[in-house]
C-alpha cells in the first residue's frame, strides 16, 4: 500500500506547492474562514497548515489518511463529478507515504482534539490527545524524506517559495470571504484578512498584485444575458507588465484556457504595445450548464458550450473598457 501510494504521491504531490494546494483545498472544503499556512525552508523542511473548519472526528482521524477515503461523495452522480476532478480521496495518503504527516483535529462538537499520524514500516496509524482549537492542522515535515529521487528535483528554497506564494495567490483571489496568513521561516510574508463587503474586494487584490498593478487597474463588470464580467485590468501606458498577473476565474475555478486568453490579447492589440503583456485578474460567471469544467483537470481548462458567444463578449467588454481609457 505504501509503494501504490507513493506512486500516486509522484501525480498529486510534485513539489511542495502543490502539498499547500492540496491542503488549503481541504481547508477551504471543511468550511474555514481563517487558513494559517507556516513554511519552513521552502516547504522542504515543514509545511503547516492550520484552519478553523469543521474538523475531523476522532474515529475518522486514521480514515482520513487512507486512500479513497473521501468524505465528499454522497452519490453516484457526485462520484463521477469527483473522480473526473481527478485524484480524490487521495491526497492526504498520497502526501503522508512521501513525508512525515500528522493530522490533528478537534470538530466543535468534540472535547478533546487528537493527533494522528502514521509510524514504523507498516506505517500504522497512530492516535494520541492533544491540544488544538476547533478545526484542523495538517503538519508535513521532511518532504520527500524517503524518494530521493523526487528529492532531486526540487529546486532552491527561493524557487519552491515563489511555487507556494503563487498557489496562494490564486487561491486568495478565489476565496475574499476567507482570511489567509503566510508565513516563512518564522516570518509573517502575507496576511490576507476577510473581505466581507464587496467594495473591498480591490483591497486583496492590491494586497496580492501590488502597486504597479493596482495604480493603474481599471475595474470592470459587465452582464451580457446570463453572462458577467468582474474584475481588474491593466490599460495601456506604464512599465511593462509580468506576464504572470493573468489570473482569469470562470464561476469561481482559476483557469488557463485558450479562448479566453485569445478574447483578452485580441481586445488590447492596437491599444496596447504587444510586447507589453496586459495584466488582469477577471472573474467569468455563467450558468453552470454552459461550461464543462472537466475536459482537463491538470490543465485549468475548460470547455464553453457556446465557446463564440463567451469570446465575444470578453473581446468587447474589454476592449470597449480600453478604448474608453483612450479617449
Ligand atoms: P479529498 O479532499 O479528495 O476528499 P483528501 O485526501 O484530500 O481527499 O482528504 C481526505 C478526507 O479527509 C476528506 O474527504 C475530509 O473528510 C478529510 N479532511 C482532510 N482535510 C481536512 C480538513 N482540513 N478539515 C476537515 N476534514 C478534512
Ligand atoms: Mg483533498
Amino acid at each position: 500500500a505504501i509503494l501504490a501510494n507513493q506512486i500516486a504521491a509522484g501525480e498529486v504531490v510534485e513539489r511542495p506547492a502543490s502539498v499547500i494546494k492540496e491542503l488549503v483545498e481541504n481547508a477551504l472544503d471543511a468550511g474555514a474562514t481563517q487558513i494559517d499556512i507556516e513554511i519552513e525552508k521552502g516547504g522542504h523542511k515543514r509545511i503547516l497548515v492550520r484552519d478553523n473548519g469543521s474538523g475531523i472526528a476522532k474515529d475518522e482521524l486514521s480514515l482520513a489518511l487512507s486512500r479513497h477515503a473521501t468524505s465528499k461523495i454522497a452519490s453516484l452522480d457526485d462520484l463521477e463529478q469527483i473522480i473526473s476532478l481527478g485524484f480524490r480521496g487521495e491526497a492526504l495518503a498520497s502526501i503522508s507515504s512521501v513525508a512525515r504527516l500528522s493530522l490533528s483535529s478537534k470538530p466543535k462538537a468534540q472535547r478533546e482534539a487528537w493527533r494522528a499520524f502514521a509510524e514504523g514500516r507498516d506505517m500504522d496509524v497512530k492516535l494520541e490527545p492533544i491540544a488544538h482549537p476547533d478545526g484542523t492542522s495538517v503538519d508535513v515535515l521532511d518532504l520527500f524524506f524517503n524518494t530521493p529521487a523526487r528529492r532531486k528535483f526540487l529546486r532552491t528554497e527561493k524557487t519552491e517559495f515563489s511555487h507556494i506564494e503563487e498557489v496562494i495567490k490564486r487561491i486568495a483571489l478565489s476565496r475574499f470571504d476567507v482570511a489567509f496568513t503566510l508565513k516563512h521561516n518564522g516570518k509573517l510574508i502575507k496576511k490576507y484578512p476577510k473581505i466581507t463587503d464587496e467594495k473591498n474586494k480591490f483591497k486583496r487584490v492590491s494586497a496580492v498584485f501590488g502597486n504597479s498593478f493596482s495604480e493603474r487597474a481599471i475595474q470592470i463588470n459587465s452582464q451580457y444575458m446570463q453572462f458577467n464580467l468582474f474584475g481588474w485590468i491593466v490599460g495601456p501606458g506604464g512599465e511593462r507588465n509580468q506576464n504572470d498577473l493573468q489570473y482569469v476565474y470562470v464561476n469561481g475555478r482559476m483557469m488557463r484556457d485558450k479562448l479566453i486568453n485569445h478574447a483578452i490579447r485580441q481586445a488590447f492589440e492596437g491599444i496596447i504595445d504587444s510586447q507589453l503583456y496586459p495584466a488582469y485578474c477577471l472573474y467569468l460567471t455563467l450558468p453552470p450548464d454552459e461550461v464543462d469544467v472537466n475536459v482537463h483537470p491538470a490543465k485549468h481548462e475548460v470547455r464553453f458550450h457556446e465557446a463564440r458567444m463567451v469570446h465575444d463578449f470578453i473581446y468587447r467588454v474589454v476592449n470597449d473598457v480600453l478604448q474608453e481609457q483612450l479617449q
